[in-house]
């Protein structure tokens, strides 16, 4: 019997994981940031929980360079449960110098070879940070000629910019393209799926009637499940609660209400989904 740790009390959460527990099913993270400091002095309590939750594979997302190493570590210690995506977040740009930049695409370049990254992530561009465009695009572009060069997946933030991404990812040799927490416009979804995109939805998709859009035109099949934590969630039922791999059961719980499928039949799905993308067996 799976012993639940302290990080999601048995009284916090208004679904009945002891349900959930008996039930043959695995679950998939593609996109949280196990290497933010945020969840440093847990994250060890965070991952033993996630396994007790069934979480079969949670991809650690970086977003510089001291989170580069961090999720190297975190993948090596956790082997074949926790895996790592490395890569400079258009967030980070604005305090990259050119000797930041280079040092991080040769620590990528050197551990891609040597088999240790699963894709490039969290990379991309954000609209809200205007004043550092310029900046952004040579960034992306440095990240997906990495990608290029490693043969490996690439992870995308694309707020406010996933028209501009999808515009210019045919100028690049990447053929797995994992736009993460996309949500506008329905509009790009044909031309998402025409290329052989997936995306990656997470708690919003309880909510959110424009992420519950998103999910029902897609095919379930280019659907993969995150959480984005420790990205925090003020809506029932997550409540601003610390976000953890355990709160994808409503995740999948929700995708499955939306495509009309039973719940493990999505879960497994989504397995199947996570290594057609990234290459890698989910455990379990
Ligand atoms: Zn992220």
């Amino acid at each position: 019997m799976p012993v639940r740790s302290g990080i999601v009390k048995n009284n916090e959460c208004p679904c009945s994981f002891k349900e959930d527990l008996a039930m043959p099913i695995r679950y998939v993270d593609a996109h949280i940031h196990l290497s933010d400091e945020e969840y440093s002095d847990k994250v060890d309590e965070i991952i033993s929980e996630a396994a007790n939750f069934k979480v079969t594979a949670m991809v650690s997302n970086s977003m510089d360079y001291a989170t580069c190493i961090n999720s190297l570590q975190l993948a090596r210690k956790y082997r074949g449960l926790v895996f790592a995506a490395l890569g400079v977040h258009p967030w980070s740009v604005n305090n990259l110098s050119e000797d930041d930049l280079q040092r991080t695409s040769e620590f990528i370049l050197e551990n891609g070879r040597a088999g240790e990254v699963l894709a490039i992530g969290e990379v991309g561009l954000d609209y809200k940070y205007k004043d550092v465009w310029d900046r952004q695009l040579k960034v992306f572009d440095e990240m997906l000629h990495l990608a290029e060069l490693l043969n490996l997946p690439v992870i995308l933030h694309s707020r406010g910019t996933s028209e501009k991404i999808v515009e210019l990812l045919p100028s690049y040799n990447v053929k797995m393209v994992l736009l993460h927490w996309f949500s506008y416009p329905i509009s790009l979804i044909s031309k998402i799926v025409e290329r052989g995109y997936y995306v990656s939805e997470g708690p919003p998709v309880v909510y959110s009637s424009g992420i519950q859009a998103v999910v029902q035109n897609m095919p379930i099949e280019n659907i993969l499940t995150e959480t984005d934590g420790p990205v925090r969630y003020f809506k029932p039922p997550f409540n601003g609660k610390l976000t953890t791999p355990a709160f994808l059961p409503h995740v999948v719980r929700a995708v499955a209400a939306i495509k009309k499928m039973n719940e493990v039949d999505a879960a497994d799905q989504i397995a199947r989904n996570f290594e057609n993308f990234f290459g890698a067996a989910p455990k379990g």
